[in-house]
Parts: C-alpha cells; structure tokens; sequence
C-alpha cells in the first residue's frame, strides 16, 4: 500500500511540474489607478449620489471590469469543485481503506494512543495535501498568476506551502490529539466539551496569529513614517484606540492587492497593512481604508467573529455526534473504523465537515459582509473622506466583482460589493457636502 502511495503521489508531482511550466504566463498588472474625483463627484449644489457612483465605476477600462468579473465568478464554481473534491478524495481514503491501513501502520508503530493518533495524523494529511495538490495548485498557483495577482514564481510559493504544511503537522496533531482523547474519556458528552475545546483552539490560533504565524510567511514591521502614521494614530486616539503602533506587512512577497486588517486576541489586537496599499494607494485612500479597519476594532468585530465562530462549531459537533454514530452503523464495518474513538474516522468527519460548511457559506459570507458594512460606515465617519473609500473600492475591483446582483452578493459576497461602498460613500459625501466646498474667498486686505 504505501508504494502505491508513493507512486501516486510521483505521478501527482510530476503531472503539475508538466502544467506550471506549459501554463506560467507572464503576470497582468493591475491598470487602474484614481488619482482624480470625477466632475459627477465633485460638490455642487445638484450632487446626485447615484450619479456620482456611475461616474467612479465608469473610470474602470471595460476590459479590466471583465477580467474581475470572470475571477470572481470563477471563485463561485471554486466554491463547489473544493467541496466535491476533498469530498471524493474523503470517500477514497475511506473506501478503499486507506484510512484502516494508515491506522494500522500507527498502532503497529506504538501502543501509545496519543500517538498512534499523531502518527495517523502525520499520514492524513500528507497523504490529503499530495491528493488535494491539483486542484490547491491550480487555485493558489496557475490561477492567481493568470489574473496577474501573484507574484511568487514557483518554488517561493511551494516554501510557502510546506511551511503550511508543517504549521498544520503541528497545530493539527495537538488538535486531533486532544479531540480524540476528549472523544475516549467522555464518549457520550464529547460533542459538548470537544467543541468547547475547539472553541479554546480556535480563540489561541487567533491569538498567536499575528505574532508567532504570520511572520512565518511574510516580515511584518512597525511603520515608522510619521507622513503615515500621524494621521492613522491621531484618527485612533479620537477612536478610543489606545495604541501608539500600526504595522505593516510585505505582502507584494506573495500578491499584488492592496489590503489591511484588524488581527488579533486579547492582548494581540492590531491594525496592519500591507505594502501594496502603502505604495498605491493616496493619502486620502490609505486614511479611509484605515478608517474602515478601526471600525472592527472599536466594535469588537474580532470577539463578536469567534462568538459566532463558537455557536457554529457547538452545532457542528452535536450533529458530528449523531451523523458519525449514523454513519459508522451503516458503512463502519466496510470502512473497518472501529468507533468514533478511532482516528480512521477522521476522512469522515471532515466529509461532514465539508457538507457542513458548503451549506453554510452563504451564513458565513453573510455574518462577515454585515460586518464589513458596519465598518465601511464608521470608516467613512471617522475619516470623513468618502473620495478616498471610493479609490480603495475601485483597486479592489482588481480581485472583486463591482456590480453582482442582490441573490449573488447574498451567497457569495464577503464584503459589500464595490458598487455597494461607492454608493454608501457618495450618499455620506451627499449629505455632507458643507465638508468639501471651498470656503468663499475673503476679501483682499488693502
Ligand atoms: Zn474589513
């Protein structure tokens, strides 16, 4: 069995070493850039915001609106050929047994439990990242470099990925490790107190994320250019944002948007941004942007997140109890998974993990898109500079479709389309339009 695993894993490795050097195509840049307030969105005593939108997305080139649409529409189809996938590659491990014989190599190697489990662990997903590797490659690789948004070349990208890989080695292992330990002491209450453990595990990983996991993939610095950071603290100290430092990440190592975030838990909360946008972006942009990213903080986005994250996973695991129990009953003995205890039955709770989450996704999108508007609105009240959050909007119409349609924005959008925030911010500029006419001009002094 495990030459066969060897082959098939040779077979894989070479079939997309073949297809990235026959599809590496040379990288589209990215042509928009606003430097201007279109006439439409300048103040005047007729300002229409409608009409203002129109003229801001109209200064997007046709083909690069195009190009947009066509990524992000393909990102819906994604959505499904990842769940079918690791679906199908589940049902193989399962049915042909290769979950039973990964056990039994475990148990064969050591009689510790604890073990046996990170030894099964260790062959998972190993095994899982060479069988999902086309379609991960394909995603993260051929695609983005097609859309002209990475910037790795090949073997910078495949670092990347093995240090995932060791990331998940680790913080999976003890995760499985406990879960299972959880599931052979309590074995008729594990759903509740394995999801309050998942619950712990999930509040550390958000915790120790931008410390300890982010600079594993990317440097990230204190910004120290005051042209920068005055603006961004003073707007933070009016806030109530108790901090002196904003950071930034050298995100053009892996891609060409222009982001920031909020990340962080107890004690590690903090604004960052990423270098595409520092480069890029106006003043005014990177202030409205910040404006925005300060709106999760002071609403407490980042606790309400895990909150809900909780409640989710306390579901997931009550129906993990009865679906696995169901499950093992009817395909258990075929599979050769003894019970819920037995690391083997890993492929299957993540098939239902899968199953879980397709359905779910336009829950999520939509917990996190309400969000996201809540902090688009106390983005553009805090830093009053709705032109600047329409140029933000309109450099990320390089990733994101502008214009969906409301079922389409419902299911798939995480954030407020573009169209949405142009909107949004040319009603504020409306209804604020004392802020941006010039002050009469005074009389000469004689
Ligand atoms: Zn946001």
């Amino acid at each position: 069995m495990v030459s066969r695993f060897r082959s098939i894993a040779l077979l894989v490795v070479l079939a997309v070493f073949g297809l990235g050097f026959a599809l590496a195509q040379p990288a589209i840049q990215p042509t928009v850039d606003i430097t201007q307030v279109p006439a439409a969105a300048q103040p005047s005593a007729h300002f229409d915001a409608d009409a203002a939108t129109e003229a801001y997305l109209a200064m997007i080139p046709p083909a690069a609106t195009a190009r947009s649409n066509a990524y992000f529409e393909g990102g819906y189809w994604l959505i499904l050929w990842d769940f079918l996938y690791s679906a199908v590659v589940c049902l193989i491990l399962l049915n042909l047994r290769w979950s039973a014989k990964m056990r039994d190599l475990a148990v064969r190697v050591t009689r510790f439990r604890w073990l046996q489990d990170a030894i099964y662990w260790g062959q998972y997903l190993v095994l899982t990242s060479v069988l999902g590797f086309p379609l991960g490659f394909y995603e993260g690789y051929i695609r983005e470099h097609k859309y002209g948004l990475a910037t790795q070349s090949f073997w910078p990208w495949m670092g990347d990925q093995g240090k995932g890989l060791l990331i998940g080695l680790i913080l999976g292992g003890l995760a499985v490790v406990l879960l299972l330990a959880i599931v052979r002491k309590l074995p008729r209450t594990w759903w509740l107190w394995g999801s309050i453990a998942m619950i712990c595990l999930t509040m550390v990983s958000v915790a120790i994320g931008p410390v300890y996991l982010q600079p594993i993939f990317n440097k990230v610095t204190k910004l120290s250019d005051p042209k920068v950071t005055v603006p961004i603290l003073r707007m933070a100290h009016a806030n109530g944002i108790p901090t002196n430092d904003v950071y930034q990440i050298d995100a053009s190592r892996q891609t060409t948007r222009m982001s920031a975030n909020v990340s962080g838990f107890a004690g590690t909360t903090r604004i960052t941004l990423n270098d595409n946008l520092l480069r890029r972006g106006s003043p005014e942009e990177i202030q409205a942007v910040m404006g925005h990213e300060m709106g999760h903080y002071v609403m407490h986005h980042i606790p309400k997140g895990i909150f809900f994250m909780s409640v989710v996973i306390v579901i997931f695991f009550a129906g993990l109890y009865w679906s696995l129990g169901w499950a093992l009953g009817r395909w258990g003995e075929r599979w050769q998974i003894r019970d819920v205890s037995d690391p083997a039955v890993l492929p299957l709770v993540f098939l239902l993990a899968g199953v879980f989450f397709f359905v779910l996704t336009p829950v999520m999108n939509t917990e996190t898109r309400t969000q996201e508007k809540e902090a688009d609105m106390f983005g553009l009240n805090a830093a009053r500079l709705p032109d600047g959050f329409a140029q933000a909007a309109i450099h990320l119409s390089e990733y994101r479709k502008m214009r969906p349609g409301p079922v389409e924005e419902y299911f798939f959008f995480d954030h407020p389309s573009g169209y949405d925030r142009i909107h949004s911010a040319m009603v504020w500029k409306g209804e604020n339009l004392q802020l941006f006419e010039k002050p009469p001009a005074q009389p000469a002094a004689h």
